[in-house]
């Protein structure tokens, strides 16, 4: 057996970061971004009012209340049309422009209606550019706002919009190739044979790939046959940049996936020290193009039980395709969390994985407890975990202890 880390180097260290290509900013929502962006344009663009109110000078509201006459309103995208003097105030709606002379704004919830339509009390001081936002005050031309592996989250490609970047250099969304293998496997909806199963894998990975950002290519179904899984490795090879396999990974004698990338792709077979998810092939597939003679492909040919699957996705597929995709950061982060049963376990030389629901505590910290049946074929109990509790190989935790976890999703406010 191969300890986690080093299969974790292995894979990592085989795959490269696409090469970077020009985007849409609203294709690049999840990227990473392969260049610098430098402002050309200031935020905002004018000073403006942070409230709905009136713009005053500061000077006339030193005591209050203060009578004012209206000289003009402006509106978000209108124009002031008159300059505030002294003894005046301009109504004014928040993002509208500040008229000159005034260098405050007093909010309209400090106002009151004045004797006649042209006055207006004021009943609060206010300071020199208080509810004023200052040209520039959010970015100012020449700022990098922006850098190379930063990732575009929707507030980055808000803020892209919000400067006139159009398009932007960003390593690209992979499209990764999703396929199951089985002679056992069924998904036309048809009443199921004595050995038949429905297929769960395929779609359960591609939601997995599609978490990761990359855009995920459906494949079907595989029957155990070296010919028909070359056929579609190659067809897959030549369109993906990436492809996922579900089962035929293990010591069986109609493991494929194994058998057939030992022999046509540079693979390695690992059997890592965890559990569940213990067989995973890795292999690197030629598939040449014009531009890139070179060119080879990753399979991550994960096992078939389901929830194998889904624990070898989560440490050996996510981490590779988030290095492909430009991520610096290639694992989920771990956070240690409050154990509210014992996770006892036996020592056999394993990390096991255990599926667990993460709540965040009203004591503050983070509780775990297992999700129920934890069998590599019981794929119901481990969809309601949203993590997973690392249990270092030994006799487990006791209840109260802490316990090392990953984070699947959201945790949410519990009990
Ligand atoms: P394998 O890794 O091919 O030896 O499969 C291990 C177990 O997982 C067997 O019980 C298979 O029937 C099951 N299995 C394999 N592929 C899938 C799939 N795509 N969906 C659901 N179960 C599967
Ligand atoms: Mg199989």
């Amino acid at each position: 057996m191969i300890a986690l880390v080093a299969a974790q180097e292995k894979v990592l260290n085989a795959v490269h970061q696409a090469t970077p290509r020009v985007l849409p900013i609203q294709e690049a929502y999840g990227l990473v971004l392969a260049e610098n962006i430098v402002s050309r344009e200031e935020v905002p663009h004018f000073a403006n009012s942070a409230v709905d109110g009136f713009a005053v000078r500061a000077q006339d509201v030193a005591h209050v209340p203060a009578t004012l006459r209206v000289v003009d309103e402006i509106a978000a995208g209108g124009i002031p049309n008159v300059a505030v003097g002294s003894g005046e105030t301009s109504r004014i709606m928040t993002g509208a422009p500040m008229p000159s002379g005034a260098d405050a704004v007093v909010m309209v919830e400090d106002s009151a209606e004045g004797a006649t339509p042209n006055e207006v009390v004021l009943r609060a001081s206010v300071q020199m550019g208080q509810a004023v936002r200052p040209r520039g005050d959010d970015v100012h031309i020449g700022d990098v706002v922006f850098r190379v592996g930063d990732v575009l989250h929707p507030a980055a490609v808000g803020v892209l919009a919000s400067i006139n970047v159009s398009q932007v250099s960003a390593v690209p969304r992979l499209r990764v190739a999703v396929l199951s293998t089985g002679d056992e496997l069924v998904d036309d909806g048809s009443p199921l044979a004595l050995g038949q199963i429905r297929e769960s894998n395929r779609t359960m990975l591609m939601g997995l790939v599609t978490q990761v950002g990359c855009e995920a290519v459906d494949y079907g179904i595989v029957r155990d046959n070296e010919q028909a899984l070359e056929e579609t490795l190659r067809a897959a090879a030549s369109e993906c940049d990436a492809i996922v396999t579900s089962g035929g990974v293990s010591m069986g004698a109609y493991d494929v996936v194994k058998a057939l990338l030992g022999r046509i792709a540079q693979m390695t077979w690992m059997q890592i020290a965890i559990k569940p998810a213990k067989p995973f092939a890795f292999g690197l597939l030629d598939a040449p193009r014009e531009s890139a003679p070179n060119r080879q492909v990753p399979i991550f040919g994960l096992p078939g039980n389901p929830v194998s699957s889904l624990v070898s996705f989560e440490l050996l597929a996510r981490p590779a395709l988030r290095k492909m995709m430009g991520h610096s950061a290639m694992h989920r982060a771990q956070l240690l969390a409050v154990a509210d049963t014992p996770f006892l376990r036996k020592t056999d030389g394993k990390i096991h994985f255990l599926r667990v629901v993460a709540k965040s505590h009203e004591d503050g910290r983070i509780h775990v407890s297992p999700v129920g049946q934890q069998g590599s074929h019981q794929l119901a109990a481990s969809a309601l975990a949203n993590a997973l509790a690392i249990l270092p190989d030994g006799d487990g935790v006791v209840q109260g202890a802490e316990v090392r976890v990953v984070a699947l999703s959201d945790l949410a406010q519990g009990a």
